[in-house]
Order: C-alpha cells, then sequence, then structure tokens
C-alpha cells in the first residue's frame, strides 16, 4: 500500500503497550482518523515531537479503514505561544476535543480544518478569550450543519423581530408566535454570532459581557443536544480560564 503525506493536526494521543502511540488525527485530505505510531515513544528520529496534541504535522501514513499506520511525522508547527500559557493551552485542547467528538471518522471536513488552524493560529499570537471560543464554536456547529437559525423562527419560518428569540429544549429557537416559553436570546446576540458566521476571522468579534453570556448559553445547549457526554477539556478550561464572563 503507497504511503501518503497528509497534513493534520494532533487532535490526542494515547500511549499503547510499550513503545508505541495511537493518535487522533485530523488531515486535510480524510477528515479525522485514528492512527497507530509503532514505536513512536523510542523514535526520536521518526517522530520527535510531532504527536504532541495540537500539533500540526506533515504524517507519512498508510491510509486504511480502522487504523491507519503512521510511519513518520515532520512537525510544521508545535505552536510555541499556545504551549507557554496554560488558558491557552486549555482553549486549544478543547477545540481538538469538539473536532474529536463532534466529526465522523474519514470524511473529509476540510472547511473545518481551516477553522482549527485559523483558531490555533490566533491562540498562538494572541490571549485566548470566551468570545474567541464562541466564534470556534458556532463556526464548527455552522460548518457540521448543526446550528440553530439565528434570523429565522425554526417551527414557522418568520423572521426574528427586535424583540430576538426563544430558546428551546431542542436548542432550536422559536418566535414568540411558536413558543410561549423558552429563555430569551436578544437579537444583539443573534447578531453577534451572525457576525461571527460572516467575518471569519478570529479577533473581530468582541461580545458584550451580557451577550457573552446568552451567546454561551445558546451555544453550550446546541453543543449538549449533538453530545453524548460533557467533554473533559471543558472542566479543564472552566478551571484554568474561570467562569465565562468572570
Ligand atoms: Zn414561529
Amino acid at each position: 500500500m503507497p504511503l501518503e503525506k497528509q497534513q493534520a493536526i494532533v487532535l490526542s494521543n494515547s500511549d499503547y503497550g510499550e513503545s508505541d502511540r495511537i493518535v487522533s488525527l485530523f488531515t486535510l485530505e480524510h477528515g479525522r482518523l485514528k492512527g497507530f505510531a509503532r514505536g513512536a515513544r523510542n523514535s526520536r528520529k521518526r517522530f520527535g515531537p510531532a504527536l504532541e496534541t495540537f500539533a500540526r504535522i506533515d504524517a507519512q501514513l498508510n491510509h486504511k479503514d480502522g487504523l491507519s499506520s503512521v510511519r513518520s511525522a515532520d512537525v510544521i508547527t508545535l505552536y510555541a505561544g499556545i504551549r507557554g500559557n496554560l488558558c491557552a493551552i486549555a482553549h486549544a485542547l478543547y477545540a481538538c476535543e469538539l473536532v474529536e467528538h463532534f466529526t465522523p471518522e474519514d470524511h473529509p471536513l476540510p472547511r473545518l480544518y481551516r477553522l482549527l488552524i485559523a483558531y490555533l493560529e490566533w491562540l498562538d499570537a494572541n490571549p485566548a478569550s470566551d468570545s474567541d471560543r464562541r466564534m470556534f464554536e458556532i463556526n464548527l456547529l455552522n460548518i457540521l450543519g448543526y446550528r440553530p437559525s439565528l434570523e429565522n423562527c425554526s417551527r414557522c419560518g418568520g423572521v426574528f423581530d427586535d424583540r430576538g428569540a426563544l430558546l428551546q429544549q431542542n436548542g432550536e429557537l422559536a418566535c414568540r408566535f411558536c413558543a410561549k416559553t423558552g429563555r430569551t436570546i436578544p437579537s444583539a446576540a443573534l447578531q453577534g454570532l451572525g457576525f461571527c458566521l460572516s467575518t471569519g476571522r478570529f479577533g473581530q468579534v468582541v461580545f458584550e459581557k451580557e451577550e457573552l453570556r446568552i451567546a454561551g448559553h445558546l451555544l453550550d445547549e446546541s453543543l449538549a443536544v449533538h453530545s453524548a457526554r460533557k467533554l473533559k477539556s471543558l472542566e479543564f478550561l472552566q478551571q484554568t480560564c474561570g467562569e465565562e464572563g468572570s
């Protein structure tokens, strides 16, 4: 089987046996893959630090269903700026776990790949912020087709007026004619999230404290609807960086 060179981000890794490693890679061409790296813990020559979580690498691999074989890997960048700051590390690990948790195996998602790279590059050079984290989440949900509509009622299709929308238990948004209960998501928060989708650049959207709290609640609900469990890295993020808006 021919070796392929694949651009990838390391989403997670775990030791296997005496000297091997199993890695989860998010590749540009094949999406998420599980890879077996034989001898990775002993061979500095073939792997060096390339299999660290959130490293950006060129991997040489035999692509197979289930478990690919990673023969060697070269570091493109380890994002040293992120690794020097615990809160930035927490955000990078969270972004990687989101991608690992929400993406199907062996399904190319080049837009999500570029989003993850853009976020890691931003974190590498700028302080981590909750606005940027929320920008990553809404764009991830959008690319995967899980985003609630921010402009139109999920039931009647009517455009939300300036009172905003009501958040429903299924993570969708409804207008005041269709729903009687639900937390209000004001139009400013909806517009801020809409801007996150249209700008495509981190650092462009800075939510006001109250908008951030409400937009965060909407995103937490939307992610929870599509997720069976709380992500481990989220707890670490909350412990490391403090609760949102505080
Ligand atoms: Zn409606």
